[in-house]
């Protein structure tokens, strides 16, 4: 088997094609004609579901389960796992902070820090984090926790498999959001998680048949589609994502990008990442001079999400009402690295950022 995950993403599940199609076909049907093949219903799986988990299973090393988003991917991990407590990092996914408060609320866990962590609880970890790209150093992580034994997610939504594999630095569980890079087109929605452990994937999938938690047959094609290119897309985004950044330094309050040498994270990011990913922030002096420069953008669509082929960018307080009020959030996207600076230098000038 290859291992450079440009030639994995293409080939990782030709062994279960049961056409002779190049292209996987979409196969809507949702039963099957019993004296024709062992498949049964789609709740359980499909061809195309088990493809996509092959090949990100292959680029993550180890074994996937997808989902119909990536919460989806989240909360079946949460709820497999069922912690007493969880501590989760000040810098997380708004939607997982919600996720786990709310639960904290029915009884289901307590949230706690990191030192009150014993036997059979939750350490979350996303890295980089959404949206200041802070970097969470995974294998140091993953030691402190096991000598406790303690469990290890990550959400590694920003680095996708390309460019951290997880599970190699320690990780128990990591789950992705495949809404985003993954899929890569902002039109398919899907979650998926990833461990070393077969009789936990396997588990896994038995709790998605009875919570009816399978993707559907268009969305998992099309991320199956998208993922064929995530290894070059996001290298392309990695290194637009750079000369963003190194554009904005200097040029506005603060940047939060791990590639730069001045972030908290650089060092380790260079040490459990390949390159530093799509998705950058940055914050100006004030609230209204982001909504205005968000605003003036010609380029970049003023949208939420993130890793997509298109760039966005959003004024990330509308979203996260914990997010610093003067912080944009960008995912850059593959157009060309001059047009999108152009476009950056254009609406700071409108918004009075800059002048
Ligand atoms: N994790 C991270 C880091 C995210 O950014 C998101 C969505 O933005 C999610 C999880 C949730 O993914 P989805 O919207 O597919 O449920």
């Amino acid at each position: 088997m290859h291992d450079d995950p440009a030639t994995v993403a293409l080939h990782a599940d030709a062994e279960l094609a049961e056409l002779p199609d190049i292209a996987p076909a979409i196969r809507p049907a949702t039963t099957f004609a019993k004296e024709a093949t062992p498949r049964y219903y789609r709740r359980d799986s499909h061809e195309t579901t088990e493809r996509l988990e092959a090949v990100l299973g292959a680029l993550e090393g180890g074994r996937a389960v997808v989902y119909p988003s990536g919460m989806a991917a989240v909360a079946a991990v949460l709820r497999f796992l069922r912690p007493g407590r969880i501590a989760l990092p000040d810098d997380v996914y708004h939607g997982v902070r919600s996720l786990v408060s709310r639960e904290a609320g029915y009884g289901t866990w307590d949230i706690t820090s990191t030192d009150h962590l014993s036997g059979g609880d939750v350490w979350w970890v996303e890295t980089p984090s959404n949206p200041k790209c802070l970097i969470t150093d995974l294998a140091g992580v993953a030691d402190e926790a096991h000598s406790r034994d303690v469990r290890v997610v990550v959400d590694a939504t920003f680095a996708t498999p390309v460019l951290q594999r997880s599970l190699a630095l320690g990780a128990d569980f990591v789950v992705h959001a495949a809404t985003k890079f993954i899929a890569g087109h902002s039109d398919a929605m899907g979650g998926v998680a990833v461990t070393a452990d077969a009789a936990v994937t396997a588990e896994l999938r038995e709790v998605r048949r009875d919570d009816g938690a399978i993707p559907g047959a268009l969305e998992t094609w099309l991320a199956l589609r998208g993922v064929r290119s995530l290894p070059l897309r996001i290298e392309r985004q990695s290194a637009s994502a750079l000369a963003l950044a190194e554009y904005l330094e200097g040029r506005v309050r603060r940047v939060w990008y791990p590639g730069l040498p001045n972030h908290p994270g650089h060092d380790v990011a260079v040490r459990q990442m390949t390159a530093f990913g799509g998705v950058l922030s940055f914050e100006v002096d004030s609230e209204g001079q982001a909504a205005r420069l968000v605003e003036a953008l010609r380029v970049f669509r003023n949208a939420t999400s993130l890793g997509g082929v298109e760039s966005l960018a959003e004024h990330r307080i509308e979203a996260d009402p914990t997010a610093p009020p003067g912080l944009v959030r960008l995912s850059v996207g593959l157009e060309s690295p001059a047009d999108l600076i152009a476009d950056l230098e254009q609406a700071a000038l409108a918004a009075g950022v800059n002048s």
